[in-house]
C-alpha cells in the first residue's frame, strides 16, 4: 500500500471511528400475509462519515430505496439500529420523532413530478418544513423560501405559482429546497436524476454538489447511472437483493471492481466518456434477480454469477474488508 493510501485509509478509519450516520444490521421485511414476507433490506451495516457522499447502487428491486426510507424512519424497521452522531434513532417513530429530526435528515425524492402537492403553491411547499418544525412566523417563511429559491436557481417570484408550471429540472430544485430549506445535516438523494432528461440531469448533479460543499452536507445518492454516481460520490456501495455486496472508494470502486456483480453492474452500464469506454469491459447481465419473497441460501448472487463454486450454494459469504482496507467484500473468492 502506498503512503498515500495508508494516510486515506487511516483518515476514513478515523472518520468511521465517529460516523455522522451508521445502520447496524438494518433490516425491512414486508408482510405479504400467509407466512409470506418480501426480504427487501436484510441486515444492512453502513457507516457514513461526516461531508462524505456515499452512492449506492444496484438493479430495480435491489432494497436501495427501502433502505434509505427506513434508514429515515420512514418505514419502520424489522430489526437492526441506525445511530445518528452516535445516538440510537427509535425503533418506531412517533410524530414527536419525525419534528425532532426533520432538521437533522431529509430525503430528496425521486420523481418531482408526483412529490409535489399540485394543489399547493411553491412558497407552500418549499416553506412547509419551517412552518411545520421552526415554527417561524409567515414573513420569515417567506423571506427564508425567497432565498431558498435564489439557492437552486429559481426567482423569487416563483412562489406564488404551482408545480404544474415549471418543467421537470425545475421541479427537482424545488424539491431540493424544501429538502434543504432546514438546513439538515444528512439528506437521503432517492434516484433524484433518474425522471429528468439527460441534459438536465448534470445541471441537477452540480448543483447539489455546490450544496453540499457549501452547507457541508453529507449524502446517500441512491442512483441507477453508474458513471453519475461515481461522478459525485467519494464512496460506492453496492446491493444486491437487500444486501451489500462490495463498498470502496467510487474511482477504485469503479475501475478495479472485485465482487462478480459489482464487475457485470459496471461492464453493462453505458460509460458517456469515449476514452474510458474504450477501456472497459463490457458485459451484460445474465438471468433475473432471484425473488425478494423466496431468497435462496448461501450468495445470493450464485444463479447468476459466471464463477460461482460450490461453497457459494451453501453459505453466505460475508462482507469482509480486503487487505487494501479500503474495500469491503463479500464474496468466496476473497
Ligand atoms: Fe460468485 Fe460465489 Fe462470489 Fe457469490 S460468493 S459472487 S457465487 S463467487
Amino acid at each position: 500500500m502506498s503512503h498515500e493510501d495508508k494516510q486515506s485509509a487511516a483518515m476514513q478509519s478515523t472518520a468511521m471511528q465517529t460516523p455522522l450516520v451508521k445502520t447496524r444490521e438494518l433490516t425491512k421485511y414486508f408482510d405479504m400475509g400467509r407466512g409470506q414476507r418480501v426480504h427487501a433490506v436484510d441486515g444492512v451495516s453502513l457507516a457514513i462519515a461526516e461531508r462524505e457522499i456515499v452512492g449506492l447502487v444496484g438493479e430495480s428491486g435491489s432494497g436501495k430505496s427501502t433502505f434509505g426510507k427506513t434508514l429515515l424512519g420512514l418505514h419502520d424497521k424489522t430489526a437492526g439500529e441506525v445511530r445518528f452522531r452516535g445516538e440510537a434513532l427509535p425503533a418506531h417513530y412517533r410524530a414527536a420523532d419525525y419534528q425532532r429530526l426533520a432538521g437533522n435528515m431529509q430525503m430528496i425524492f425521486q420523481d418531482p413530478y408526483s412529490s409535489l402537492n399540485p394543489r399547493m403553491t411553491v412558497g407552500e411547499i418549499v416553506g412547509e418544513g419551517l412552518s411545520l418544525h421552526a415554527h417561524l412566523k409567515s414573513a420569515e417563511v417567506k423571506e427564508r423560501v425567497a432565498e431558498w429559491l435564489r439557492r437552486v436557481g429559481l426567482q423569487p417570484d416563483h412562489m406564488s405559482r404551482y408545480p404544474h408550471e415549471f418543467s421537470g429540472g425545475q421541479r427537482q430544485r424545488l424539491g431540493i429546497a424544501r429538502a434543504l430549506i432546514l438546513e439538515p445535516d444528512f439528506v437521503v438523494c432517492d434516484e433524484p436524476i433518474s425522471a429528468l432528461d439527460v441534459s438536465v440531469q448534470a445541471q441537477v448533479v452540480n448543483l447539489l454538489g455546490e450544496l453540499k460543499e457549501s452547507m457541508g452536507l453529507t449524502l446517500l445518492f441512491i442512483a441507477h447511472d453508474l458513471s453519475m454516481v461515481r461522478y459525485v460520490s467519494d464512496r460506492m456501495a453496492v446491493m444486491y437483493l437487500g444486501s451489500l455486496v462490495e463498498i470502496g472508494r467510487a474511482d477504485e470502486l469503479y475501475f478495479d471492481p472485485k465482487h462478480p456483480y459489482t464487475e457485470v453492474l459496471i461492464g453493462s452500464n453505458p460509460e458517456p466518456d469515449p476514452k474510458l469506454e474504450r477501456g472497459r469491459p463490457s458485459t451484460a447481465i445474465q438471468g433475473e434477480i432471484p425473488s425478494p419473497v423466496n431468497v435462496p441460501a448461501g450468495c445470493r448472487f450464485a444463479n447468476r454469477c459466471p464463477k460461482v463454486m460450490d461453497v457459494c450454494r451453501q453459505v453466505t459469504p460475508q462482507l469482509i474488508p480486503l487487505k487494501e482496507l479500503t474495500r469491503q467484500v463479500a464474496c468466496h473468492l476473497y
